[in-house]
């Protein structure tokens, strides 16, 4: 194998690139779970984009949309016209997600990014409310720009903004509790307190699964807690599913297992199926008190984008093969990390679905085992504030013969870490 050219790379760009630097090799093209350096390597694709590939690369049954919407010379840019993809997009949306769930939200297009969603979510929280708070949790991950970093329980990232963000309340998480009853006294406690000092809120925002965090899974009673809590004090929930939803977790949203009924969702990751730029924010109807032109963004219609979004929609959720797939998948991977977890101390399963990995003890051996599988064939990510997690996060339309290939390689790389 040659030595990949990569000179433009460290001359030219920022450094502040991080994924080059656990995979140093130059990646050309992709299909399915598979990803090709331009000298041909093949890896198996256990990252999926950061969760942006739920079907993975140059998926087949949607491209063929994307293909025939370019080679029709359809709209490609378009501000916030309505444009025929948009249509299908939302009609699509309603009818495959919105009305089967039963669930009522205005939908906002906010731009191309996760963290579009969020900043999006977090004003509407407080043009709605007329306070400034917002709650969120240790560990959360909520974006980069400087309001959904401030909602973010991330040191590291939050040094990024270099001078302290505005005033945000961060409570504990879930994983704090060890699993005793969920405790929300305090905060309801303060809360009725107008001279606690602890003002209420606008919002609470809150990940059901920590993606970057580490993989922690808030437990049901936890989350059903929190909602009753937001409502005895009329303080919005926001649940930001961008890692967690589209069906990463095993339901399209990642509060429905919890039956939770968020007064804003922020999607984005998978929602274009495809991998292009795209979010969502959903809100309750009457949370929709924007005054037209009041947040505005020249990418807020990316038609190839919702072409792909309604044909991932039309492909895998029309019926519940995809979620028996991620089911089944979700099993074999479980019963694959327990291998590892078996012959290391202080290893432990996390997360939910496909969006599992294993926490273990030594911080460095994450990292190694990352390494390891980079070497043998195989791209993974590792998560949680000291990367202490291996984190696996295939596509959703992984196959079980593809996934035996990816935990076969996983395993033999943790063994040449922990011998
Ligand atoms: N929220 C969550 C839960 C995320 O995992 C991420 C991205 N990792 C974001 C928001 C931000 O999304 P983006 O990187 O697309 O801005």
């Amino acid at each position: 194998m040659t030595t990949p050219d990569t000179t433009i790379f460290e001359t030219r760009e920022s450094q502040v690139r991080s994924y080059c630097r656990e995979w140093p090799a130059v990646f050309d093209t992709a299909q399915g779970v598979h990803q090709f350096t331009e000298d041909g390597k093949r890896y198996v694709d256990f990252f999926s984009g950061a969760g942006a590939l739920n079907y993975g690369h140059n998926n087949p049954e949607l491209k063929k949309y994307l293909v025939e919407y370019l080679g029709g010379d359809h709209v490609v840019h378009s501000l916030d016209t309505y444009t025929v993809a948009k249509r299908e997009f939302l009609q699509t949306f309603q009818d495959l997600i919105l009305t089967p769930r039963n669930l009522d939200y205005k939908v906002q297009f906010p731009g191309p990014t996760g963290t579009n969603a969020v900043e999006t979510a977090l004003k509407i929280a407080r043009k709605c409310t007329g306070r400034s708070d917002v709650v969120s949790f240790t560990n959360a991950f909520h974006g980069m720009t400087l309001g959904s970093l401030a909602v973010t329980g991330n040191s590291m990232k939050r040094a990024g903004a270099g001078t302290p963000l505005y005033h945000s309340n961060t409570a504990p998480y879930d994983d704090y509790f060890d699993g005793e009853t969920a405790d929300f006294m305090w905060l309801d406690r303060t809360w009725s307190d107008s001279g606690s000092g602890l003002d209420i809120p606008a919002a609470v925002i809150v990940e059901t699964v920590q993606g970057e965090g580490g993989l922690k899974a808030a437990r049901t009673v936890w989350l059903r807690e929190l909602q009753a809590l937001c409502r005895r004090h009329g303080v919005l929930l926001i649940v930001d599913d961008v890692q967690a939803g589209c069906g990463r977790t095993g339901r399209f949203f990642s509060f429905e297992e919890a039956g939770l009924e968020p007064d804003i969702v922020c999607l984005s990751k998978s929602i274009s199926g495809y991998g292009l730029p795209m979010s969502l924010t959903l809100m309750r109807p009457e949370l929709d008190q924007w005054e037209p032109g009041e947040h505005n963004g020249t990418f807020r219609g990316h038609n190839p984008a919702f072409v792909t979004a309604t044909a991932a929609l039309k492909t895998y959720w029309a019926d519940d093969a995809l979620e028996q797939n991620i089911a089944a998948r979700a099993e074999q991977l479980r019963d694959g990390l327990q291998r590892i977890i078996a012959r290391t101390e202080g290893a432990s399963l996390r997360g939910r679905g496909l969006l599992t990995g294993v926490a273990f003890a030594d911080t460095e051996v994450a990292g190694k085992i990352q390494a390891a599988a980079f070497e043998r064939g195989l791209l993974v990510e590792t998560s949680g504030p000291s990367s202490e997690v291996v984190k696996v996060m295939p596509a959703l339309t992984i196959t079980e013969a593809e996934m035996a290939e990816g935990l076969e390689i996983l395993v033999d790389a943790a063994s040449a870490v922990l011998h």
